[in-house]
């Protein structure tokens, strides 16, 4: 690594500027945020970014296509902490399931249509293994959507990102439709837009990331029944597990251009990447066609197909998970200043008076969540975690907002 000085970087150029300026930025940050103790591995990883922009002579931009260029990746940081509230991930994993790994011959491909695990989830969901298609987590899936069907992709807003990126990406045309005050589908401009613009796929997430409640089933049936036969309706269940109704999967046998995805992450799985689409069969056979080879790695494979004989379990992770959802939802809502939403989600998304400043006060004490600027302005999302973590965020929280 050659050494590098604030002058030589500035000599270098903009770009070199812009980004030395955005690590001190960061570094005074990341001292507030995480002591000194952390400061020179982080100083370095920066260090080494700025170094890597510094030696690229090459005009990248004339390269890259525009719409990816004017793209922002997915950012799901790694900030250090005690509590890890960010990420609507579960709080309970399958500690006992590795013995299932001995099993796994490491030398040869896994199967590529991971069979064992979508005969087995198949009979959960009663559906047949040829209505399932497999993901590396159900982002891989949305991207095997949009490069089968194409745009122009239409989806509310504000919702979960991918839908937006992937469609970028790919140079689709997007049409975010925002949600009304009740964070419900606005059925009325959905259906305007859908007439005029023709949507080859429209997504919805229901429970909704990151508003946490539940779309109409009035009004998914509408936009299902309005574009049949023109529009591919994705129904994104990634949280359906917590709510309070069935989901969409019985409604399959009606509707030919109905496709739902669900997801393991959500409920303990979230490190094996498994995803799951679930649509008839002509629908299941076209994505497939786009799918790599060999997508689901023979260890995910394996772990996934233990964890899913483990029902009791999870079934009582889900509950405690419910249950400490609505300790929260009360808990939050007695705090003056501060309106959480109704959640049929494993996260509670609340309203503060600057989501900044007490984004920052928890992490002062440890917790990470989710801060919403510019998704959901003055909102923070917080992950329902174990009874214990909920408690030290609540302490946090009440803390904050004494300030
Ligand atoms: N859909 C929604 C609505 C989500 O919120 C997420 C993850 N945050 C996903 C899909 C992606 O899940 P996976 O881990 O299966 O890729």
């Amino acid at each position: 690594m050659r050494p590098f000085s604030l002058t030589t970087l500035g000599r270098e150029g903009g770009s070199a500027l812009i980004h030395t300026f955005h690590f001190i930025s960061e570094v005074i940050i990341s001292k507030k945020v995480c002591g000194k103790r952390q400061y020179p591995g982080y100083a370095f990883q920066r260090a080494e970014t700025i170094l890597w922009y510094n030696s690229f002579a090459m005009d990248i931009r004339k390269f890259v296509r525009p719409n990816v260029y004017a793209l922002s990746a997915y950012e799901a940081k790694e900030v250090p902490c005690k509590v890890k509230l960010d990420a609507n991930e579960s709080p309970y994993g399958f500690d006992d399931i590795v013995k299932a790994l001995k099993a796994v011959r490491t030398n040869r491909y896994p199967d590529p249509e991971a069979r064992s695990l979508k005969k087995l989830i198949a009979k959960d969901l009663k559906v047949r293994p040829e209505n399932i298609l497999q993901g590396n987590g159900s982002d891989e899936l949305i991207y095997y959507l949009v490069t089968t069907f194409g745009g122009p992709v239409l989806y509310p807003v504000p919702t979960f990102s991918m839908y937006g990126i992937i469609s970028q990406a790919l140079g689709e045309t997007k049409f975010e439709i925002p949600l009304d005050e009740e964070f419900d589908l606005d059925l009325e401009k959905i259906l305007t837009v859908v007439r005029k613009e023709k949507p080859k796929l429209i997504f919805l997430s229901s429970p909704n990331n990151p508003t946490g409640n539940c779309f109409s089933s009035e009004k998914i049936l509408k936009i299902i029944e309005t574009t049949s036969s023109k529009s591919i309706v994705v129904v994104d269940e990634a949280y359906q597990p917590f709510a309070s109704d069935k989901g969409f999967i019985p409604m399959l046998d009606d509707y030919e251009n109905l496709v739902i995805m669900r997801t393991l992450s959500k409920i303990g799985l979230a490190g094996l990447r498994v995803g799951l689409l679930i649509a008839k069969q002509e629908i299941v056979h076209e994505v497939n066609k786009v799918r790599l080879p060999f997508n689901l790695n023979s260890l995910s494979q394996a772990v996934a197909l233990e964890a899913m004989k483990k029902k009791d379990f999870m079934k009582q992770n889900i509950r405690s998970i419910v249950s400490e959802r609505k300790r929260l939802f009360n808990e939050i809502s007695n705090i003056e200043g501060i309106r959480p939403y109704p959640s049929e989600a494993n996260f509670i998304l609340f309203r503060v008076e600057s989501s900044d400043r007490t984004y920052k006060d928890l992490l002062k004490n440890g917790v990470l969540l989710r801060n919403m600027k510019g998704v959901v302005d003055d909102c923070l999302r917080v992950t329902v975690g174990t009874p214990e973590e909920n408690r030290i965020f609540l302490q946090a929280l009440n803390l904050a907002v004494k300030k």
